[in-house]
């Protein structure tokens, strides 16, 4: 099966079309990897009811490659957040992220997850999650029905697509720290803030 690996200038004898292609390597590399997306196993809340759906024989997530749901971060590459960030969940959630190999990818399914949904003004919701991982695809509604989850899968795959071996963050002489682990205390506290609270706290020492 050779479809969509062929580049269009090239032409193929029907006989033989199917077996044999004429690619590049930046195609031939994304083209094994959009069909064989394998998401982490979890879900946060409702949304999450949606995406098992969606993994089942009606709507068949097989189709894309991507059935093979995975317990372990170490053995994923697109996580979904499927449903309500609370701030006691995003040290854990992050730190799973942090766990998967590149190449990987977030997709936010939700208003929960992509803007904190109904419970935005909850004093233990995140409202977004893009406020600590890098989201590359968002599925709206409350909660998205099985089929706008699967074209967000698909948005995914054309990302995939896109991408190019030579320019790609993984593989770039610039060292991956991951992104730091959020600090739950009284309130979430992202350690990327520290400069600014603590230039905030001078302030108002200042001000005393
Ligand atoms: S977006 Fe709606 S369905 Fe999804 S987790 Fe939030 S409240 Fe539940």
């Amino acid at each position: 099966m050779t479809e969509g690996l062929n580049l269009p200038e090239y032409y193929i004898p029907p006989e033989i079309e199917g077996t044999v292609a004429i690619t590049t390597l930046d195609r031939i590399y994304n083209w094994g990897r959009r069909y064989s997306v394998w998401p982490m196993f979890f879900g946060l809340a409702c949304c999450a009811i949606e995406m098992i759906a969606t993994a089942g024989a009606r709507f068949d997530m097989a189709r894309f490659g991507m059935e093979i749901m995975r317990p372990s971060p170490r053995q994923c590459d697109l996580m979904i957040i499927s449903g309500t960030v609370t701030k006691k969940l995003v040290p854990q959630i992050v730190r799973l992220y942090n766990q998967m190999p590149e190449p990987k990818y977030v997709l936010s399914m939700g208003a929960c997850a992509s803007g904190g949904g109904p419970f935005k003004r909850g004093y233990n919701v995140v409202a977004g999650i893009d406020k600590f991982l890098p989201v590359d695809v968002y599925v709206p509604g409350c909660p998205p029905t099985p089929q706008a989850l699967l074209f967000g899968l698909m948005k995914i795959q054309e990302k995939i697509d896109q991408e190019s071996i030579s320019k790609v963050r993984w593989y770039s002489d610039e060292p991956d720290e991951g992104i730091p682990v959020p600090i739950l205390g009284p309130d979430l506290i992202d350690p990327r803030d520290f400069p600014a609270l603590l230039k905030k706290e001078q302030e108002k020492e200042k001000q005393a």
